[in-house]
């Protein structure tokens, strides 16, 4: 419970201070964004620069900041969230926008030093998973009292994000507040239809082939949602250390329930679901490479996958297609 505490405490200490420096240095947040020497002023008719961490939420930003956005993203395609720290350029990146937008629930655990330094400066800096439901957050046991940051999982979770995005624009832009809370609401019907996608098409896997085994242990909230097992090698984190044991314990699950298929994560190293193919053969049982599912990172730009909703669609196609 402490740790939960601190944990809470230390991701609104970034919105804290946001009030605090608004409130005493200037008289709004868009005042605050003008006298920041190292953005620069934005003119009138001039799009809003928002820096984004990850793909997910630079995709979620630009769904509903439209034609009045531009959006940067730190995190490419394959790059794991857990272990980035910024660089040189990230951090002109974060000084340069009028608003940051970040995940939180210590997902850019390497960042948060950083954010906070950006935050103090008055800028404009968000944690898009601050308006989700407390309640509908994963607490791992094996995560030090943390909540599992992987909320882009549960799409009806991931659409709770919607409205942190929608209040930060308008408060920052308020002349186009209107368009906020229309691209906002038009984004969540889709998300809507998009989380019954999902329900239905995980349904169609026979109850008893219904695991997913990956690297790491992201799809928590995945599970729960669409009822489908999950199990991870590595912990919430991929900070978190595996060893031989760990491989053993997945290849005898894998084993002893005839698992068909398992799967490699776009943003971590092949390695480890590797040997967990290579110790189910050790042991006589064939079990495949299922194919590779985006989690903490989304594809490319300009393919169908280099969006959230194409992401989603990807891997539940990839999950059915070896399952079912
Ligand atoms: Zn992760």
């Amino acid at each position: 419970m402490t740790n939960v505490l601190r944990m809470r405490s230390r991701a609104l200490t970034v919105s804290i201070a946001v009030l605090f420096f608004s409130g005493a240095l200037c008289t709004g947040i868009i005042g605050c964004a003008q006298s920041d020497n190292e953005g620069g002023a934005r003119k009138a008719g001039e799009k809003i620069r928002v820096t984004a961490t990850v793909g997910m939420v630079g995709d979620l930003a630009r769904n509903v900041g439209g034609e009045h956005v531009e959006v940067t993203t730190l995190m490419g395609p394959g790059v794991d969230p857990h272990l980035y720290k910024a660089s040189e350029g990230d951090i002109a990146r974060l000084s340069g926008a009028d608003i940051v937008f970040y995940n939180g629930l210590l997902l850019e655990g390497k960042m948060a030093d950083v954010l906070v330094k950006v935050a103090r400066r008055g800028k404009p800096t968000v944690a898009v998973s601050e308006t989700i439901d407390e309640s509908r957050l994963r607490e791992p046991p094996e995560f030090q009292g943390h909540y599992d940051p992987h909320i882009w999982f549960d799409v009806s979770l991931w659409a709770g994000t919607i409205p942190a995005v929608v209040a930060a624009l308008s408060e920052l832009d308020p002349a186009h507040a209107k368009d906020y809370e229309a691209n906002g609401a038009a984004y969540a019907r889709e998300l809507a239809a998009l989380h019954e996608e999902v329900r239905a098409a995980i349904a169609t896997i026979p109850a008893d082939a219904r695991v997913v085994v990956t690297a790491h242990d992201a799809f928590g909230y995945f599970g729960v949602a669409y009822d489908i097992e999950v199990i991870g090698l590595q912990g919430v984190s991929t900070l978190a250390e595996y060893g031989i044991r760990d491989v053993q314990r997945i290849v005898d699950l894998i084993t002893s329930r005839s698992v068909r298929a398992v799967f490699v994560e776009s943003s971590v190293p092949r390695r480890s679901i590797e040997a967990v193919v290579a110790g189910c053969r050790a042991k006589g049982h064939e079990v495949k490479i299922g194919g590779e599912l985006f989690s903490d990172a989304m594809g490319e730009e300009g393919t169908p996958e280099g969006t959230y909703i194409g992401m989603v669609r990807h891997n539940v196609n990839t999950i059915v297609e070896s399952l079912r």
